[in-house]
């Protein structure tokens, strides 16, 4: 599977100390085919590989990661933000009836989803009215009728025996109907051809002049795969939309409609479709998407727990470096107060430490500030005071303070702190164990 054959390229890999170009190639290589197989449309493949690349040789080497973890981690990253970052909500109207109208081919699950979505609307305490505005099918009211039903919400639609009724008449009267009977969201079923059709495009168009929605939704089949990209530019043309509802998630298509529209139109994706069942709809979620187009999920599972053992085994070395003795100077004092600055920013892994729990709520209490002047002040010292703080008496503590634009009592506090820290670190290496945070301001 293709899986595996990423797995043998980064195979290859593992254990090289850098990023090489023909690590970069090779792997490209194979993100290029993963993502071809997920349906992803070529010209979006052909740009997204390319900034891979170029991110990837301008990355900084990880330690926590072998090199294909690295690059996997990168395209991650990269699908993620092109598939909108984190996921768009709905925007609901300032005033009176949000109107949301629906877009796309015949076939695409419009009818379907538009009885989702007010399900999942209703679930938030929303009060929708669904509108069954595609009368082009002799059955497309009753389908959604029968929707509906199944889901508990009410279906405007034009009066049987009229003739055939005239769509942006029935979305345009449903809007006045939701302000009367205090529907808040108003959700407009539209037509849709087989394939891209100008009369079809003008039709819904005419729709959105005539109720000026809050979100056009332009929903899309992922299984259409490649085509997808046409479709979408045809209606941001012909119509334009807001957002993009992917339906039909729970095929075997891999999602890759998803980048390449996305990518192509800027368009975020708001949600996802994924069965016949009325409940099957949910948000969208990039990361989500991301892992199902690489379709490696387990790889970054396992790049999540490298990173975070690393940081881990880091804060490990942290805290022993605080304990172990030796000659301590104010240099090794600065250190540690950079450690202490480094463990406070990484405070939500202390609980994993063991030993260090105790530490917590010095840490919380972490003052940043502090450590900058501890720093100032340290880097005012000739390199002999650092090495020997007692050579620092009243003259050179006045000129001490000036030098880092602090007031000689703060020197004061810092000498005093940074000799009571050392005496602790002398009885520690006694035996005594970790008594507290030394030298950690109050
Ligand atoms: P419309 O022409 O755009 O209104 O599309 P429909 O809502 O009528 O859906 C077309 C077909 O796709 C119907 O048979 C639906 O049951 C089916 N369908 C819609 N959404 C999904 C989905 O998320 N998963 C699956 N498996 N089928 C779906
Ligand atoms: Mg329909």
């Amino acid at each position: 599977t293709l899986s595996d054959r990423l797995a043998d390229t980064f195979k290859n890999l593992r254990g090289k100390g850098r990023l090489s170009e023909a690590d970069i190639d090779a792997t490209a290589r194979e993100i290029r085919i993963a993502l071809l197989e997920a349906d992803v449309a070529l010209p979006v493949v052909k740009e997204f590989v390319g900034a891979v690349k170029e991110r990837a040789r301008g990355e900084e080497v990880s330690q926590a990661l072998n090199p294909a973890q690295q690059i996997v981690k990168i395209v991650n990253e990269e699908l993620v933000e092109i598939l909108g970052g984190e996921t768009r909500r709905l925007r609901y109207a300032k005033s009176g009836p949000t109107v949301i109208m629906l877009a796309g081919l015949q076939g695409s699950g419009k009818t379907t989803l538009a009885a989702k979505l007010a399900f999942w609307l209703k679930e938030q305490d929303k009060s929708p009215l669904l509108v069954a505005a595609d009368l082009q099918r002799p059955n497309a009211v009753n389908q959604l009728q029968v929707n509906g039903e199944r889901v508990g919400v009410p279906v405007f639609a034009p009066e049987p025996g009229n003739g055939v009724g005239d769509p942006v008449a029935v979305a345009k009267a449903s809007v006045e109907e939701a302000k009367r009977t205090l529907h808040d969201v108003v959700i407009i079923d539209t037509a849709g051809r087989l394939g891209i059709d100008a009369e079809m495009m003008k039709q819904a168009a005419d729709i959105r002049d005539a109720t000026q929605p809050d979100e056009v939704l332009f929903v899309v089949d992922a299984m259409i795969g490649q085509d997808a990209v046409n479709t979408a530019l045809a209606f941001q043309e012909g119509v334009g939309y807001d957002g993009v509802v992917l339906t039909k998630l729970d095929g075997d298509a891999r999602g890759g409609a998803a980048l390449s529209v996305a990518s192509i139109t800027g368009k975020p994706v708001m949600f996802a479709s994924a069965g016949e069942k009325m409940t099957d709809f949910d948000l969208f979620h990039p990361d989500r998407m991301a892992s199902r187009i690489l379709d490696m999920g387990d790889m970054l599972t396992l790049i999540e727990q490298a990173e975070k053992a690393f940081d881990q085994e880091q804060a490990l070395k942290a805290a022993e470096k605080l304990t172990s003795t030796g000659d301590f100077t104010l240099d090794d004092f600065l250190q540690q107060m950079q450690q202490i600055r480094k463990l406070g920013s990484m405070s939500k892994i202390m609980g994993m430490l063991p030993g260090m729990g105790q530490f917590r709520e010095q840490l919380d209490n972490f003052d940043e500030r502090e450590i900058d002047r501890i720093q100032a002040i340290i880097q005012s010292m000739t390199p002999a005071e650092r090495e020997n703080p007692k050579l620092i008496d009243g003259s050179r503590r006045l000129r001490i303070s000036k030098g880092s634009g602090t007031q000689v009592s703060d020197v004061n506090q810092l000498v005093d702190r940074f000799f009571e820290a050392r005496k602790m670190m002398q009885q520690m290496a006694k035996g005594g164990g970790v008594p507290g945070m030394p030298g950690m301001p109050g």
